[in-house]
């Protein structure tokens, strides 16, 4: 049933990783099994066995073929630097080809203690892992590159966080979890020669269109690339309104996917100060500094790539940080892309970006829900109709209806129809989010064994864009007792 791995990352040298075997658990149940992305993956479904399934995805078992290791990373924590942190309680068992023939690692998070614990206890409590499952498939089905969940498995055993919680390991799927921090462990190492074997890896496994590329140049290129794609996943983020709590250089990931769902949240009243991680207490992660801080993560990966740029030191800063600031016009553009289509422009015109910024200026003032607001736009796209219930997302008129007039004036040079504007804007503007108090009820409840809520959200979140009737409920914002305003890990 298991589809055959082709190791890869266990195959790089030896002080990549540690070997390690998951440390088994006394009595695993399996409470989610993502069986679409199972066949995606090459899972034989019509062999499935649901024992076999929980041995697996437990760790009690390993599949057939898999040679698991906990991966070498290092990573600026809250910008300060950890040398050694690796996985203290993941375990790579390998890679997969999927139906696509891109390799896909698999990955069991909350196997047990590692060489790289230090004082953790390598476990996952449930709350955590269940967030991981509804957070990074509902980014993914969103058309944001993420991590997918494959399955989830409850353990029989109790960890002590705050406090204690049913254990779970979650079956986490990558692109690949290279992140900034592998790139890190080995540059502040001054191990030159590993920092060229990661960069070759990567370009062989995410970004093969550089392999033709003079030597010269490539591993800048390969700079330029990532932080493309990385502008383009937190232009994704500020899109929705994605807030991911905790952008350390180890949670960024080289492919350009949105990895490592902590205490991630989503906004509702728009306020670019929003923060909801209980460990954020400067800020850092805030919304609004979401982009400044991967320019910042982009400055650490560059430093540790440095002396493949050039031979010579200073030529090497030099080109790295020219590559560095152009971050700003990459990012610039990417977001601009990403705002346009929300609003349903097509064409581009220089005031747009102005265009943009008011009406998020209206929306901060009138304490309008992110989501709901472009929701609602769709809808006044069509026409006036829909004006009333947008103007009821704002507490106060905060410059909305003078918006609203600018906004038409805009569309009606576009070249589409205002239905084809409409309906377009409805295909990628989410009705439904993982809105916080959402996802805590349907944690606390599975904390007491009833699955019902979060099973209900998952399906949810699987269709964001579509009107689902009976399911209002579930596109609302949180009455003021329900709201959410911390997220832990
Ligand atoms: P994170 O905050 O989840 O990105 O993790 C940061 C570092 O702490 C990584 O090296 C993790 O492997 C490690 N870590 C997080 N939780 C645990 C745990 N329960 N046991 C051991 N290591 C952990
Ligand atoms: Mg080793
Ligand atoms: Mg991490």
């Amino acid at each position: 049933m298991f589809p055959t791995f082709t190791l890869r990352y266990s195959r790089l040298p030896a002080h990549f990783f540690e070997p390690f075997t998951p440390v088994t658990v006394e009595q695993p149940t399996l409470i989610a099994f993502n069986q679409t992305l199972a066949e995606t993956l090459g899972f034989d479904l019509t062999a499935f066995d649901e024992q076999q399934a929980t041995e697996w995805f437990s760790g009690n078992e390993l599949p057939p073929g898999a040679e698991p290791v906990a991966q070498a990373y290092a990573g600026h924590q809250f910008g300060g630097f950890s040398p050694r942190l690796g996985d203290g309680r993941a375990v790579l068992l390998g890679e997969v080809t999927d139906r696509h023939g891109q390799l896909r690692d698999i990955q069991l998070k909350g196997a047990g203690r590692t060489p790289f614990s230090r004082g953790g206890d390598g476990r996952a409590p449930l709350g955590p892992v269940l967030r991981e499952y509804l957070i990074s498939e509902a980014m993914h089905v969103m058309g944001i590159p993420a991590t997918r969940a494959l399955a989830a498995v409850t353990t029989g055993e109790r960890v002590m966080r705050r406090m204690p919680e049913p254990g779970a390991v979650l079956t986490r799927v990558a692109s690949s979890h290279i992140r900034v921090g592998t790139f890190q462990y080995f540059g502040s190492r001054h191990d030159a020669e590993a920092v060229r074997v990661l960069a070759d890896h990567v370009i062989e496994r995410h970004y093969p269109e550089l392999s033709d590329t003079p030597e010269q140049d490539r591993y800048l290129a390969l700079l330029k690339a990532i932080q493309q794609r990385q502008a383009e996943l937190v232009a994704r983020w500020m899109g929705v309104g994605f807030i991911h709590g905790v952008m350390n250089t180890d949670n960024t990931s080289i492919a350009g996917e949105t990895i490592d769902f902590g205490p991630c949240a989503f906004m509702e009243r728009y306020d670019p100060k929003t923060v909801f991680s209980s460990i954020d207490t400067g800020g850092r992660y805030a919304y609004v500094n979401q982009p400044v801080i991967l320019q910042w993560n982009m400055a650490r990966l560059a430093e540790a790539m440095l002396p493949l740029f050039d031979a010579d030191e200073q030529r090497a800063i030099e080109r790295a940080t020219e590559v560095v600031q152009g971050f700003s016009e990459q990012y610039l553009d990417a977001w601009l892309g990403v705002m346009r289509e929300k609003l349903g422009l097509v064409q581009e015109e220089d005031s747009d970006q102005a265009l943009i910024e008011a009406l998020q200026e209206a929306m901060r003032v009138g304490r309008a829900d992110f989501t709901l607001t472009f929701r609602q736009l769709g809808e006044c796209a069509r026409g006036e109709d829909g004006d009333a219930a947008l103007l009821a997302l704002f507490e106060q008129d905060a410059g909305i209806r003078a918006w609203l007039e600018q906004w038409r004036a805009r569309l009606a040079r576009e070249a589409r129809s205002a239905d084809e504007i409409a309906r377009h804007m409805q295909a990628i503007n989410p009705l439904y989010i993982p809105r916080n108090h959402q996802v805590e009820q349907a944690l606390s409840a599975a904390a007491e064994g009833d699955f019902a809520p979060f099973e209900t959200l998952r399906e949810i979140l699987a269709h964001p864009f579509e009107e689902q009737p009976g399911r209002e409920a579930w596109t609302l914002s949180a009455s003021p007792d329900e709201a959410v305003f911390r997220t832990f890990c």
